[in-house]
Order: structure tokens, then sequence, then C-alpha cells
């Protein structure tokens, strides 16, 4: 298993010229800063599906039903030429182990969201995804995707790199084999970065986990993985995250003088109210849970991030 964190990224967003233009779209966030903690594995599904450069430029149409992949001037229909290359290469993005996909917003191969897709009655285009990245998603539903421009948006950004991070440890996890007590110990050092994400998803794991036994751990494993990572969906806003740590907060009810208390109580105020990053009220608990040794918070991945994670979120 690999021990960097593998990320697909749309190739034109890497700076390479794969354009229907021969340009680029080059994402310094992606190419100066992620891509020193993470392995990019670039993929234009244009040019490999065997349209060259330049191009004509593509638009996804809907009709009857289906969506189709269209020349813009010519009206070709290339849908079969996408399509049956994603279905012989996505099968072997697997080994490729990825964590993770940012993908050129609006893109009509690999957008996400924002993808325009025209109607043949000339109604106004809605949007919604590319069409290689909704073979994507069909494909790897669990996997992490994330338009460029999200990533320029804190919340957005903080999210993804926590997911990424998350599924890299469910890789190593499930490499190990299918251990019941493995996958509590994992339940248990998550439960809080869970929290902020979903509460009732992070009910349901722990149910589920209740439910467990040696004779349908198979079972276990695969619905523990899909709540996990439809519950990690969900965004951690400021005030889910601010919630999380005044529940973290409590551990040190007994511990901490009144001075103490409300200089935590000021700081997850601040970052409530958008003043402060998160890492600032999680430094200061992350400390406390040291000093009065908390076994269980000194092990939330919320408090104490890996070191590559715990610099990602420090980007500005
Ligand atoms: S958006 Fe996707 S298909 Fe278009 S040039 Fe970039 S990588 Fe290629």
């Amino acid at each position: 298993m690999s021990e960097t964190i593998r990320i697909g990224v749309s190739a034109c967003l890497a700076g390479e010229k794969v354009r229907y233009d021969r340009s680029h779209h080059h994402d310094r966030y992606l190419t100066k800063i992620l891509a020193k903690y993470v392995e990019f594995i670039p993929l234009c599904p244009e040019i490999a599906c065997g349209m060259g450069i330049p191009r004509e430029k593509l638009r996804q149409v809907e009709c009857a039903d289906t969506i189709r992949l269209i020349g813009y001037e010519s009206g070709d229909d290339l849908t079969e030429t996408m399509t049956q290359w994603a279905d012989r290469v996505l099968p072997g993005l697997d080994d490729e182990e990825l964590c993770g996909f940012v993908v050129k917003p609006e893109s009509p191969s690999c957008g996400v969201k924002r993808a325009k897709i025209y109607s043949t009655t000339g109604a106004p285009p809605k949007r919604g995804m590319g069409f290689f990245t909704t073979m994507l998603t069909q494909h790897a539903p669990l996997l992490p995707i994330v338009n460029s421009e999200q990533l320029h948006n804190p919340l957005l950004r903080e999210n993804f790199i926590r997911r990424i991070f998350v599924l890299k440890r469910w890789r190593e996890l499930t490499a190990l084999g299918k251990d019941i007590g493995k996958l509590v110990d994992f339940h248990t050092r998550h439960k809080m970065l869970i929290r902020a994400h979903d509460l009732k998803g992070y009910r349901e794991l722990g149910k589920l986990l209740g439910q467990s036994s040696q004779s349908n751990v198979k079972e276990i494993f695969d619905q523990y993985a899909t709540l996990l990572f439809n519950s990690l969906k969900l965004q951690a806003t400021q005030k889910k995250n601010s919630d999380v740590l005044q529940h973290a907060m409590g551990y040190f009810k007994k511990n901490i003088d009144a001075k103490d208390k409300q200089e935590v109580l000021d700081m997850i105020t601040a970052y409530r109210t958008g003043k402060i990053p998160l890492l600032m009220p999680v430094t200061l608990l992350n400390h406390f849970a040291r000093k009065y040794q908390k076994p269980y918070l000194i092990q939330q991945y919320f408090l104490n991030p890996s070191p590559a994670e715990l610099q990602l979120l420090n980007q500005v």
C-alpha cells in the first residue's frame, strides 16, 4: 500500500496544456501547497479517451432522460467514446488507491455540480455533474471529490482535507484485513471528527458497531464505510465544530479553573464568529488534554491530526 496520499486531479489544473485550445487552468494552491503533502495522479479524460489537442469544445445535452456528450459546433456524439474508455479504465483506478479527486469546475467532462447540461428544447441549461465525474462517482461513491474553486473556501477545503486523510486511514485499516476490534478502535479515534460533520450519522455508526459480531464482519465493514463517508460529506460548519469543542471542554470541567475555562470559551466563541481559525481552540484543548492526561481526547483525530494534515489545515 502506498505511503503517500494519492489524489486524482484534472490534468489542466496541474498546469498541463490539455484543454481544447492547448491552454491549461493551472491552480497554484494545488501545485504549490497541496502537492507538498500528497501525490497527484493527473488525468485528462478527454485526451485519455482519444480526443486530441486542439479539439472541439464539448457540451452535455439531455436527450430522453440520458445525458449525451456532444461536439459544440459539429453536433458529433462522443458519448460512446468517453463511456467505453471510462468503463475500461475506472476499475484500474482502484489500484491507484486514490483518496480524493480535484476536478475543474464547470467542465462538461470533469465538473461537479456546476457543469452545464443543455436541453434539446432550448430551455436554459441546468447545472450538474460533468460526464466523466458522473461515471467516477458511480464507480467510487465514497471518494471525496471537490472542484478547485471549492478549495479556495476555507471550510470546504478543511472538509476535503479531513476526508482524504480519513479515507487514507480507512484504506490502511482495511488493508490489514477485517477485524472488528480494530474497527472499533478506528471509530473511537474518529468520534469527535464524525460528530463535527453529522451527529445523526455518528449515532447510527455507534449503533451499527453495537450489532457487530464475528459472523457479520464483512457486512459491518461495508455498512460502516458507506455510513462514515456519507456522514463526512456533510459540511462540518463553524457551529458544528464549536459544539464539538464545547463537548471536549466538558472533559476538563473538574480540572481547569474559572480563568482557563473563560479563555477556552472565548476562543470557541471567536472561532464560531469567524475571528480565528479552528486550529486555535483545537490547539488549546489539545494542550489541556495532555496536561490533564485525557487519553480519549489525546487520541481524537479532531484534536490531534497527523503532522501533514495539521500543516495543510494551517495553510491559508
Ligand atoms: S477539465 Fe478535464 S477534460 Fe477538460 S481539459 Fe481539464 S482535465 Fe481535460
